[in-house]
């Protein structure tokens, strides 16, 4: 099954991940089902009940990405049942990182929501985060986009990442390196698939990460593992004897994450497998909320041959810029108590003098006040026989709204191992290159 995360196709299909998008701040995930399992029976197949109204899964299924569906008037049997209890538990998990308490009163009298509509969207990491059910703190798009970037994950990749948590930037890091479907066409050419490996330690989340990457379309493209990386590594399987999983990059968001080092290395000293790619450069990334944790983490990387290490806090906001609306009055002078409403209302106000005028209309139209700095503007001394035309003061505000939990990630590299053979082919490859 193709994953709506990675080839959403141009419809929704039934068992596709959907985001039921509410409003701006409330969108709900769910996986469309054509026939309802705990209520089986329903013509209608599964309905999301949301403030808004109810939507049965059948007015969602085969309409196109984007429409706008509108709740459903006929009674669809579901309508003033309280959901069962899986259900009830999904769709309020859902709503719980929004605005749950509203959600689950609606849901306990959904006869009583306002109707209205919602708009289908299929998910992308960046919705995913902002819509999934919190099991753990999360890492957020501003801080997952930058250390992909950094980690140069790319198309054939195989990022390992500890722990999955929520597994938000296990979506992101799929996307990264996604190159075609294993069981799919571009299985059959010999080009390398992208992959993560993804561990977690604790039994419930590891098992619920599965869950998801099962209903997301996202098998064979995600190995998830219960497994406690201090201890046991990274091999894939058996901890001793398992498969690497020949990773070009390794993403640690782990309380400690220097007591999972000294598995990231060349020779492992147990004499077992590294889980690095041997023909390539390993990137790595450690996310730790505090410098301490971030010292101990520097120590050793530089003990275990790691290089360009450097350590950088995403600090996201958005900045809103704006010039400030600034008065003119006769004179032209800045910060006079006549705000006029326009240019030419301000322009008019110029024109007691003919010749000021002329002189203001021949500027403007140059363009040559306009290109004026700010500096240039207010250091026109008042008795120039210029006209001012004001820009105004740039002014900035930050939006609170973003959604980050910043921490400081530390980068390094692990340059790839270089023996004798390697050197021979080399040579072999490029003989003139003595
Ligand atoms: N990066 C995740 C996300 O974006 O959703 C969040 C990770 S959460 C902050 C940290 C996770 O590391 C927790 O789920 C925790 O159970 C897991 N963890 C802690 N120690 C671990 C260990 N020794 N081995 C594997 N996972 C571990």
């Amino acid at each position: 099954m193709p994953s709506p995360f990675l080839t959403p196709g141009s419809h929704a299909q039934a068992d596709d991940v959907a985001l039921l998008h509410l409003r701006r701040d409330q969108t709900i995930p769910t996986i469309l089902r054509a026939t309802d399992n705990e209520n089986s029976g329903y013509k209608e197949g599964k309905v999301s009940n949301t403030r808004f109204g109810s939507f049965p899964h059948s007015t969602l299924i085969n309409q196109p990405w984007g429409s706008q569906i509108v709740a459903s008037k006929v009674d669809t049997g579901s309508r003033g049942r309280k959901p069962s209890n899986k259900r009830k538990a999904e769709e309020l998990e859902a709503s719980a990182t929004t605005t749950g308490a509203e959600d689950s009163s609606s849901l306990k009298k959904p006869e009583a929501a306002a109707s209205g509509f919602l708009h289908l969207t299929y998910p992308t990491p960046e919705s995913w985060t902002l819509s999934l059910p919190h099991r753990t703190q999360v890492v957020y798009t501003p801080d997952y986009s930058y250390i992909l970037h950094r980690l140069r994950a790319r198309p054939g990749g195989t990022v390992i990442e500890a722990g999955a948590g929520s597994g938000s930037f296990t979506h992101a890091a799929v996307r990264a390196v996604f190159n075609g479907y294993p069981n799919g066409a571009s299985a059959t050419k010999k080009r390398r698939l992208g992959k993560v490996c993804s561990f977690e330690f604790h039994e419930q989340r590891a098992a619920r990460v599965k869950e998801e990457i099962s209903e997301h379309g996202l098998d064979g493209l995600v190995e998830v593992t219960h497994r406690d990386v201090y201890e046991d590594g990274f091999l894939l399987g058996d901890p001793k004897t398992g498969q690497s999983p020949k990773a070009t990059a390794i993403f640690l968001d782990l309380p400690a994450p220097w007591l999972a080092l000294k598995h990231l290395v060349r020779k492992p000293a147990s004499g077992i497998e590294s889980p690095l790619d041997p023909s390539s450069t390993a990137y790595l990334c450690t996310f730790s909320p505090c410098l301490e944790q971030v010292e101990r983490t520097v120590r050793l990387m530089r003990q275990l041959g790691w290089l360009d290490i450097s350590m950088v806090e995403v600090n996201h906001h958005r900045i809103d810029v704006k010039r400030e609306r600034i008065g003119l009055d006769c004179e032209g002078v800045r910060g006079a108590t006549v705000y006029p409403k326009s240019v030419d209302e301000a322009l008019s106000k110029l024109l007691t003098d003919d010749e000021r005028a002329k002189r203001l209309r021949l500027a403007h139209l140059q363009g040559t006040r306009a290109n004026r700095t700010e500096e240039d503007t207010t250091s026109t001394p008042k008795d120039q026989n210029v006209p001012t035309y004001n820009l105004g003061r740039l002014v900035h505000r930050t939006e609170s709204e973003i959604k980050t939990h910043t921490s400081y990630l530390v980068f390094a590299i692990l340059p790839r191992d270089w023996s004798e053979e390697d050197e021979k082919k080399c040579r072999q490859q490029w003989p003139s290159d003595k």
